[in-house]
């Protein structure tokens, strides 16, 4: 929790008339006094056992109490800072800050211009168009290695960081130009603070991860980005990159005809792909 957020909690404790401290967004006992009157005012919306939660999971708490409190989801009130409570905290502030809560998430993808004329995701169409996929026993497909324009970190070794990726050759053209137009969208700080620069990798030989087909992953035409914030299963409400600030970065990818699964339908928001359907 940073300053700004428990600043926003003491004035929001201020004005229930739970707390008469400086608004200084520094926790202290005079900050954990007022949180524990206010969620002992709220006991029946707080799981059993919550009395005994350190003083900063309470904080939490209450910070998710307010979020519903707002109208927004924060998921189940337990004190545990996750991705849903860090959206909603994050709407919570924007509503605070400007008077209105963050506009809705599109549901929508805007239409896509398929112009490099990828092939549907079909395992004979793909064979056709990009060569055949990877195998587990060393077969690979064509591959080329395309720079990026910023230092990446491995999702799976965040101490390991590239500036290449190695993909399947056919694609190679387009993704260095979906990474230069991101570079120059976004640059070097929203890229780090979106974690635009946390990769989740690109050729793999293998299946779909709960499917029996090949993974696009097999023809190295699919690139993975921040995975643990954007989980296989989470849909819109808790993936971070199916947020409005993301808009920009999903349209540069689809501007060249690469498909994302969360946008189109809602799950696998890490992945995006250079298939038609
Ligand atoms: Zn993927």
């Amino acid at each position: 929790m940073n300053r700004s957020i428990l600043k926003l909690l003491q004035k929001k404790l201020a004005a229930s008339g739970d707390y008469a401290g400086a608004i200084d967004g520094i926790s202290g006992p005079i900050t954990n006094a007022a949180v524990e009157s206010a969620l002992r005012g709220r006991a029946s919306s707080l799981p059993d056992g919550w009395a005994a939660w350190p003083a900063k999971r309470k904080a939490v708490a209450m910070l998710q109490l307010l979020c519903r409190e707002g109208g927004f989801d924060t998921g189940p009130i337990d004190g545990w800072w996750g991705p849903q409570t860090q959206f909603a905290v994050d709407s919570l502030q924007t509503l605070d800050a400007t008077g209105s809560a963050p506009p809705p998430w599109r549901d929508r993808p805007a239409a896509r211009v398929n112009s490099n004329g990828w092939p549907p995701e079909d395992e004979a169409a793909m064979n056709a168009f990009f060569g055949p996929h990877g195998l587990p026993d060393g077969r690979s497909p064509g591959l080329t290695s395309v720079e990026c324009p910023w230092t990446l970190r491995l999702a799976w070794n965040r101490s390991a960081t590239t500036r290449r990726i190695g993909c399947n050759t056919k694609v190679a053209d387009s993704l260095g130009r979906v990474l230069t137009r991101v570079w120059e969208t976004y640059g070097e700080t929203e890229i780090r603070r979106l974690r635009l620069d946390t990769y989740g990798g690109c050729y793999a030989a293998r299946r779909k991860r709960g499917g029996t087909s090949w993974s696009t992953h097999a023809w190295a035409i699919a690139l993975d980005w921040d995975p643990d914030n954007n989980q296989l299963r989470w849909g819109r409400d808790r993936a971070t990159l199916a947020r409005p600030e993301y808009d920009e970065w999903w349209s540069i990818w689809e501007s060249e005809g690469w498909l994302s699964l969360g946008r189109e339908k809602n799950f696998d928001w890490m992945h995006v792909q250079a298939t038609a359907s």
